[in-house]
């Protein structure tokens, strides 16, 4: 399959406004986890491009923060409109360096540019508040600012809407951006990159470095030039950036790991709760941070919510993802798949069942069999460890303080879901839910107007909404005299 705009498959660094290659010349192969192919070679960079490239964003920093909103909403919508035009290749990119259906993929570019439309809206809307004066004679003013040169650092398993979620707010607000993608997932990275040169993104405000994680997460974290550190990715290198960044006291977001409970009360519209818990935990193939980790079932309806889960997942099909109908593509690299092989292996060796799926799929390479077992409890690695896979483990309770109780034993708080059609119920656990996000009979609950985050070990900050500009901003008081 080819590109329409083949010069959207970009192989270099994006830095100042140039396409760079790293100084000593080095590059890394990017290849497609469905059948292990090199789809292209990236610059391998260090400490020294990427202080560039910071020294770069804040070069363009005072002449982009002091246009008008109006004026960057403008840009950063031509971004968005364009973006959209090149939904299709965008998402063979994705497909082809990540992983997932084209369909999926297609749905990620669209998730990925609302936020780029929204924070587009939402920059003119950047108010400050005016304070009743505590003496006579003064005024007591409040203005947000862009907070100044922001460094992003992005996972693999959203190539897209995880950069756009950050760039796009950090952008409008009137901040400069250096960004690390994933190793495993630049080009959508520098397609974007392209798409924003395109639409008149200045040079400077959005850089673009690939390379050695641990030198760029350095120097980002090191630089004094860089205000704000955001991260998605897992929690133990969240935790080590978060000290890193200690030194010069810099803001962070996180967006961490997850280990989200997905209960299924005895009152839920069963047909519902399975198609939600269809969508959320085998999207992506279960590698999302939202995914269903924990699917925990009230025992009126364990067996037949297993027996209708099982049918669904039975349906699924598992093709490289520029297969047509395509619903389940490869996982991203074979260390995933034999993390997925070792917790199944664990819960199986400690007494669960594997009603359908349990071990790597038949087409082989990094490809998993859709998997339900039954019969888990708490003492097995998988009821504490993020699968970041497609197995459905079906926990069974009897009441709901019970349910509440399981769900909460985790040092993680991200997304958490639970169907039931009693009202009470409704209010009383989603107050006892420890989560940032609760999906109540929903398995999809992201989206750009919407804010995304985590609580405990999941981390600080939100993305999307009113909220994820706040992020970007600090807030000046100034307080006048003499009036
Ligand atoms: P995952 O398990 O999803 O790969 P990681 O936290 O390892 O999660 O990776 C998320 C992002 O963090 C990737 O872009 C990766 O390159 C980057 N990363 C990993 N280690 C470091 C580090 N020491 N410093 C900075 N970035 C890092």
């Amino acid at each position: 399959m080819k590109l329409k705009d083949p010069s959207l498959l970009r192989d270099k660094c994006y830095i100042d406004g140039s396409w760079i290659s790293a100084d000593s010349g080095e590059i890394f192969p990017v290849t497609n986890p469905a059948n292990g192919e090199t789809i292209a070679s990236v610059p391998r960079m260090g400490e020294a491009e990427t202080h560039r490239a910071i020294e770069a964003a804040q070069a363009a920093f005072s002449s982009w923060k002091d246009r008008t909103a109006k004026e960057r909403a403008n840009i950063v919508r031509k971004w968005y409109e364009l973006i959209m035009a090149n939904q299709d290749d965008l998402a063979l990119l994705m497909t082809m360096e990540q992983g997932k259906p084209l369909a999926e993929a297609k749905g990620e570019v669209a998730y990925g540019a609302s936020f780029v439309e929204w924070f587009a809206e939402e920059c003119k809307r950047v108010y400050g508040d005016t304070i009743p004066e505590h003496l006579p004679g003064r005024r007591l003013v409040v203005t947000k600012e862009p907070i100044g040169v922001v460094a992003a650092i992005t996972p693999w398993n959203f190539p897209i809407a995880m950069i756009t979620r950050k760039c796009a707010p950090a952008i409008a607000a009137g901040c400069t951006v250096v960004v690390k993608p994933a190793e495993d997932t630049p080009l959508c990275a520098f397609a974007l990159a392209e798409l924003a040169h395109r639409a008149g993104i200045p040079k400077g405000v959005l850089n673009i470095v690939t390379g050695v994680a641990k030198q760029i997460g350095k120097a980002m974290t090191e630089s004094t030039l860089v205000r704000k550190l955001t991260f998605t990715g897992s929690t133990p290198i969240g935790k080590l950036l978060m000290k890193q960044c200690a030194d010069t006291v810099k803001k962070t977001s996180m967006e961490l790991g997850g280990n989200a409970p997905f209960i299924v009360f005895d009152d839920a519209d069963l047909d519902a709760a399975v198609e939600g818990a269809m969508l959320s935990k085998f999207r992506n193939a279960g590698q999302t941070c939202v995914c269903a980790n924990r699917i925990l079932v009230q025992e009126g309806v364990y067996d037949a919510f297993a027996e209708k889960l099982t049918k669904r997942v039975s349906e699924l099909k598992v093709a490289p993802g520029t297969t047509e109908g395509s619903q389940q593509g490869p996982l991203i690299n074979t260390a995933a798949a034999t993390k997925v092989s070792e917790l199944i292996n664990d819960a199986v060796g400690k007494g669960a069942k594997t009603v359908i799926g349990g071990k790597p799929h038949d087409l082989g390479g990094n490809f998993f069999a859709p998997t339900v077992i039954t019969g888990v409890t708490d003492d097995m690695r998988i009821f504490s460890e993020e699968i970041f896979g497609p197995v459905a483990p079906l926990y069974k309770f009897k009441t709901e303080e019970e349910a509440v109780r399981m769900a909460n034993d985790t040092p993680f708080g991200l997304a958490s879901y639970f169907y039931s059609r009693d009202i009470g119920r409704v209010w009383r656990v989603s107050r006892a839910l420890e989560y940032g996000i609760v999906g109540i009979n929903e398995g999809i609950i992201s989206n750009e107007v919407a804010p995304f985050g985590g609580v405990k070990e999941s981390g600080v900050g939100r993305e999307g909404s009113k909220y994820g500009m706040e992020d970007f901003l600090e807030i000046k008081y100034l307080c006048m005299g003499g009036i």
